[in-house]
């Protein structure tokens, strides 16, 4: 095969969502399935979190979250994080989506579309709060202003109210108590008693009891992803070797003659590159893997293709497979060589990989 493979181990995902749950309970474990399920592919990833026992699902848009609806049927219940533009109505309603509402402004239009409607059923949904990140949700005076306003959620039916970390991937980050508490106090109105709270994505969710309110929102984590250090590992990605040549002392390999040979070096050209996501700046500071045996990428990362020194493998020959992730090198392993973090690593993995997907049958956690 000439083709990479790229592996998603659907038993890893349901595994670190059962861990994550146990840690979490009383408070209820989701899933956050955005991005097409951390770009593993939501199809296949949100069924097996529905086997292991997550019931409540988050995406960022509202047609990710009917791709769920699609996939798992009408029992999940399913929020969308970036809450509702006024022509999404319809699509809302028609998928049983809530959407996490914003601003005055997307409350205004939620009711101004629950209003408009034939069904006098209210528009499920949830309010997101900003407790300092300043990026979404509503500002504690807004917040103030639409509860003290007896009709401020006319039509409206939320049941869930959010907000959410900017520095929980830091335990010592004084940020994190500061957000607690501004979450605390604007969630203290009697208007909101019978709404479930939620702060903590996976980093506050290892933050620990105080952080995990009735329901945490893990996606990171079941990803296999830090900052949730004990996740089992979920991809692996094996490429392999076109051509494996003999460059002499002095020769250059690849774009701008970036590299060049101080020594003879057997240089093995691999089939994969930056157009699969494996992010051009991390250049010659990757490290690709046979066996156990670490081999340094040199030169420039090209579009299709990456050059490896394989001199300490001399077994090696085309059509063998390296490993650029896997249990030796994971997602942020690879994210340090580039520069960024294992969250890019995921959602940039292109579709030219063969994709395989194992362990998709759900063991019931008795029989484990
Ligand atoms: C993406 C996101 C999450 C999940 O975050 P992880 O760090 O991947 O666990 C939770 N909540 C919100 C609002 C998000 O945007």
């Amino acid at each position: 095969m000439a083709r990479a493979t790229l592996t998603i181990d659907l038993a890893a995902i349901a595994e670190n969502w059962r861990r994550l749950a146990t840690l979490c309970a009383p408070a209820e474990t989701a899933a956050v399935v955005k991005a097409d399920a951390y770009g593993l592919g939501v199809a296949r990833v949100a069924p097996a979190l529905w086997a292991a026992g997550a019931r409540t699902f988050f995406t960022a848009l509202p047609e990710e979250a009917a791709t769920v609806r699609e996939v798992l049927g009408p029992a999940a219940a399913l929020y969308c994080f970036n809450g509702m533009a006024p022509g999404d109505a319809a699509l809302l309603r028609a998928f049983d989506i809530r959407p996490l509402l914003n601003s005055p402004g997307q409350i205004a239009a939620a009711r101004a579309a629950a209003a408009g409607e034939v069904s006098d059923a209210p528009l499920r949904c949830g309010l997101q709060l900003d407790t300092g990140m300043n990026r979404l949700g509503l500002e504690a005076d807004e917040l103030a202003a639409v509860l003290d306003d007896p009709r401020g959620l006319d039509g409206l039916a939320p049941d869930l109210v959010i907000s959410h970390l900017a520095c929980a991937d830091d335990p010592a980050d004084p940020m994190n108590a500061a957000q607690s508490a501004a979450f605390a106090a604007m969630t203290a109105h009697p208007r909101l008693s019978r709404l479930r709270r939620s702060l903590s994505a996976t980093g506050g969710a290892l933050l620990g009891p105080d952080w995990r309110h009735d329901l945490v929102r893990p996606g990171i984590g079941l990803y296999g992803g830090l900052p949730f250090a004990e996740a089992a590992p979920v991809v692996r990605l094996s490429v392999p070797i076109l051509q494996i040549r003999a460059v002499a002392a002095g020769e250059a390999v690849g774009y701008g003659a970036a590299w060049r040979a101080d020594r003879e070096t057997r240089v093995a050209t691999i089939s994969a590159g930056y157009a699969d996501g494996l992010i051009r700046a991390m250049g010659g500071r990757a490290r690709v893997f046979h066996g156990g045996r670490a081999l340094p990428a040199l030169g420039r990362v090209s579009m299709d293709l990456i050059t490896v020194d394989v001199t300490e493998a001399p077994g090696l020959a085309p059509g063998d497979a390296l490993e650029l992730l896997g249990p030796r090198q994971t997602i942020d392993a690879l994210a340090g060589a580039a520069g960024t973090i294992g969250y890019e690593i995921l959602t940039s993995l292109g579709s030219r990989y063969a994709r395989r997907y194992e362990g998709g049958e759900a063991i019931p956690l008795a029989e484990r």
